[in-house]
């Protein structure tokens, strides 16, 4: 029995496991990975390509379809048999290329949305998949991460994991280093060990990986890795319930058009037939599964836009997206921070250059004895402070870390003062780490025999630390007035849009509590971040569309207006300091959060308010985040959006959507996405079942009338499966409408079969029954005129009309890319539709004059003229489809102009 890891030293692990400080060596790891497969659980819910295509048989209009290939052979129609078995094959591939892509495009972004891991290898830091990792691995972790396998840990400072996930223990566990000798001990009790699975709350450290996959306590208990959860949408159940319904009313005509042809002395079995291909053509059986296809291509979409989905849902909550919360720093703006200003003792020192290349100067316009002395102490410290670290290459210049200390250490650099050199002079013995609540940032060093603490942070922090302030003339107490005119120096700076920091020491520190006591106040820094130059356009956008904009800073409420101002965030309303907000009752805010439009000073904590606010208000709200803390808020937004580049592990675990180029660009880009992709699900649903209507409205129009049916088994079985099929596809694929973002979002609450879907999918499918019946009738008599023999007579008339039938799905298509804008406009942009219309087309003169084909449909050989008539019944669905879309425009927008919203 081997000893536990957390019984063992460092040293002894390292014994068992290999790898030094450097970790272990790239061959060592790779031999180790294909020794012991990967740190990964099994995956719960991939299908294979079989399975896809084996599932499709288990579809009960296939079943059903095969049986009525078995009942046409057993009745002797060979070749009808023959063709509704094309027919079936037909619908079979259709519905597995659907589903494949969908089931292809969730895996991608499995693989895109895997965690990753740093990782020491071969004396390297790197960046690895975290399913990479093996045993032996040394491996980084910091606040934020979700921890990627077990490890004993080597390094520890402060280090706190949240385990929830793995003992239901919500208060975070602090770690350590030192082994422990209690062999017995449960798996929240090895505070020497990290779990896989769980989440650094605070802190840092390093740890050897002891555990992978399923041989880590997170494998243990679980076996199936969650994936990417599938539930259904609102709009899937929503469907379910209404495909179920219209199941039933179609079984009752069914049924009634079946009895009434029995009755009238038709032959059982045809019947039956009949009635099963009138049962495929009008169930709208696949409704539910329509919507997840078109949801999960749309998620495909989406990555193209920058932004990862990890649900369905969410693709259908975009669309109705009415509020985007966002965060300022890297997502607004470019987060590449240069120092422009410093002010010591009242006098400004003007910092030039650009990027991170420590090239440019420092001006001070007095030249004041003693300015200098001022910055450079000033500039020593925030290095020291930092944890950033700047790296030349090929390319350039290159920061590594939080790019606000970046340009701390840059603007040092051009003042011939590099953090190397002061770290040797000073080096650091222990921090009390930066924290958005916090808002500062202490370090302690060692230096010339004492402790000297160094702090950067929120001008408001610091000064409430500090009692005394550098001057030319030496260390001052701080007055009031002092403060006053520090205040006031901030102010001014923030006004330029440039985030501002203060910076302090203090010698002769005897502990961490004491540190951030009576400081000396040696100044201010001013560091402009220039705004994305996308994001202008995307809150131009967003005031097209009806959204609302709102920035979340932690920032000085000067450098914030500054910067939403410029950016087009800030027009009519106000901005609110966290301090006023937490003062506010949330029924205080829930009255005023319309008005506010830039939140500064904000903690993490007051997001969640702002969410709830909003949501009050009854509007959809995405919130973005990135940090620790940021979680609660991004659980709760309608849509959370985290950061893929800058964000935490455990944001992400938490948001419904990750942004891969962290850019607000792109929340406004799938937010478009998500309307398209809501707008062709309609037009596809309106399309479908506008048809159906169309298809058992003339069936049965013409049983109540005691015509004989007007289109065969095979007839009816092709127009649905064959004929709606891929036109309904490539609606599912239709450019967005030009006007998709100048529209107010859509309410959450009215579902897709808003007054005019309905109102055009009832007029299109009752317009459709309606003119063929007329044909129908007209094409009975034309044909008794034309003395044809009775069986020709039918024939004929059935041909017309399935001619007629199939025609009017194809106008229809084109009509229904809109359900506002005339077909006229951009008739042709959706090339897959006129791909598939010419497809169809073909097909359609196939049937119609290749011999086998045309006696498998019964089809008849037209005469112009009644091609002229067939052409003419088609036709006439435009005009009408054209004059209920110009009622419905007039009638919405008179309720536009209604007072209110
Ligand atoms: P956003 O929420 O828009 O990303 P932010 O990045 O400005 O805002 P925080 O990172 O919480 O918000 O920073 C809040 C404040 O804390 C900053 O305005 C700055 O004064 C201070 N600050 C930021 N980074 C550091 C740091 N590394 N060390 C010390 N203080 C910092």
């Amino acid at each position: 029995m081997q000893q536990p890891w957390h019984t063992l030293t460092v040293d002894a692990i390292r014994t068992r496991l290999g790898g030094d400080d450097g970790g272990l060596t790239d061959v060592e790891a790779a031999a180790r990975l294909s020794r012991d497969g990967y740190n990964e659980l099994p995956q719960a819910d991939t299908l294979s390509p079989w399975q896809i295509l084996v599932a499709q048989f288990s579809n009960v209009l296939i079943l059903i379809l095969l049986v009525a290939v078995a009942l046409s052979a057993a009745l002797g129609e060979v070749l009808e048999s023959v063709v509704i078995l094309i027919i079936v094959l037909f619908a079979i591939g259709l519905g597995f290329a659907q589903e494949y892509r969908a089931e292809r495009a969730m895996e991608a972004l499995r693989r895109m949305a895997a965690p990753r891991a740093r990782v020491i290898r071969g004396g390297r830091e790197q960046a690895l998949p975290a399913r990479e990792l093996v045993p032996g691995d040394l491996i980084l972790l910091a606040v934020g991460d979700r921890v990627p396998a077990d490890a004993r840990l080597c390094e520890a400072a402060n280090l706190q994991a949240n385990e929830a996930a793995l003992t239901g223990e919500s208060v975070p566990v602090t770690k350590q280093v030192e082994p422990l000798p209690d062999t017995e001990l449960g798996v929240g009790d090895r505070v020497n060990l990290v779990y896989s699975g769980t989440d650094i709350v605070s802190g840092r450290g390093r740890g050897i990986v002891v555990g992978t996959g399923l041989g880590s306590e997170f494998g243990r208990v679980t076996d199936l890795l969650a994936g990417v959860e599938q539930q259904p949408t609102p709009l899937q159940r929503n469907l379910d319930r209404l495909g179920r319904v219209l199941a039933l009313a179609a079984g009752v005509v069914v049924a009634l058009i079946v009895v009434l042809g029995l009755l009238r002395g038709e032959p059982l079995l045809e019947m039956i037939l009949f009635g099963i291909a009138l049962a495929v053509a009008v169930v709208p059986e696949a409704l539910p599964a329509v919507v997840t296809v078109s949801l999960a291509i749309g998620v495909q979409r989406l990555v193209k836009r920058h932004a990862l989905v990890r649900r369905l849902p969410t693709v259908e909550t975009l669309g109705s997206t009415s509020v985007i919360c966002s965060d300022k720093t890297g997502t607004l703006t470019r987060d590449e921070m240069t120092l422009r200003a410093i002010w010591a003792d009242g006098v400004i020192t003007t910092v030039s250059g650009s990027g991170y290349a420590p090239e440019g100067e420092l001006r001070d316009p007095a030249e004041l004895p003693g300015q200098r002395a001022l910055v450079e102490e000033l500039l020593r410290a925030a290095t020291l402070c930092s944890d950033a670290r700047l790296d030349a290459d090929d390319s350039g210049w290159t920061l590594l870390g939080d790019p606000t200390e970046g340009a701390l250490v840059v603007a040092a650099a051009k003042a011939g003062l590099h953090k190397e050199a002061l770290e040797q002079q000073a080096p650091r013995i222990d921090e009390i780490p930066f924290s958005s609540e916090r808002k500062r940032m202490t370090t302690l060093h060692r230096c010339d025999g004492e402790t000297v603490a160094h702090a950067k942070g929120a001008v408001e922090e610091i000064l409430q630390t500090c009692g005394r302030i550098r001057t030319r003339r030496g260390t001052e107490p701080l007055t009031d007035a002092g403060r006053d005119a520090i205040d006031r120096a901030a102010e001014a700076l923030a006004q330029q849009a440039l985030r501002v920091l203060a910076i302090a020491s203090k010698a002769g520190v005897t502990d961490r509590d004491d540190a951030e006591t009576d400081m000396v106040l040696l100044g201010l820094v001013g560091m402009i971040d220039p705004p994305r130059r996308e994001a202008r356009a995307a809150i131009a956008n967003c005031a097209r569309a009806g959204i609302r904009p709102i920035m979340i800073t932690g920032d000085h409420p000067e450098t914030a207006r500054a910067i939403a101002g410029e950016l087009g965030i800030l027009r009519h309303g106000r901005v609110l300091v966290g301090r006023d907000l937490r003062a506010m009752s949330q029924e205080q805010l829930d009255a005023v959060v319309a008005d506010i439009e830039v939140y500064a000073r904000v903690s993490p904590a007051d997001k969640l308010r702002v969410v709830k606010a909003w949501q009050r208000r009854g509007h959809v709200c995405a919130m973005t985040g990135d940090g620790v803390n940021d979680a609660p808020a991004l659980k709760r937004a309608d849509i959370g959006v985290a950061m893929g580049i800058t964000g935490t592990d455990v944001s992400r675990e938490a948001a419904d959507m990750t942004l891969t180029d962290d850019n607000f660009a792109s929340i406004v880009g799938a937010v478009e996405e998500g309307r398209g992709i809501f707008a062709n699900i309609k037009k596809y649903l309106m399309y479908l079942l506008s048809s159906n209507i169309g298809e058992i409205g003339l069936m049965a129009a013409a049983t109540l009338a005691g015509l004989p049916l007007p289109l065969s088994a095979v007839q009816l079985l092709y127009v649905n499966l064959a004929t709606d099929g891929l036109p309904a596809l490539a609606l599912g694929l239709d450019p967005p409408e030009p006007d998709l973002m100048q529209r107010p979002p859509r309410d959450p609450e009215s579902g897709i079969f808003t007054p005019p879907v309905v109102a055009l999918m009832l007029v299109g499918g009752l317009w459709s029954a309606g003119v063929n019946v007329v044909l129908f009738v007209h094409a009975l008599n034309s044909g008794q005129a034309l003395g044809l023999a009775p069986e020709a007579v039918l024939a004929r008339a059935m041909t017309m009309t399935f001619v007629a039938l199939v025609l009017i799905q194809f106008f229809k298509a084109y009509n229904f890319r809109s359900d506002r804008h005339s077909v006229l406009m951009r008739p042709f942009a959706n090339r897959w539709l006129n791909l598939a219309i010419a497809w169809e087309l073909a097909l359609l003169l196939a049937i119609l004059h290749v011999p086998f084909l045309a006696e498998a449909f019964g089809a008849w050989r037209l005469a112009p003229g009644d091609w002229l008539l067939v052409l003419a019944a088609a036709v006439s669905i435009v005009p009408v489809l054209e004059a209920t879309k110009w009622f419905l425009r007039r009638a919405v927008s008179v309720e536009t102009q209604r007072p209110g919203g």
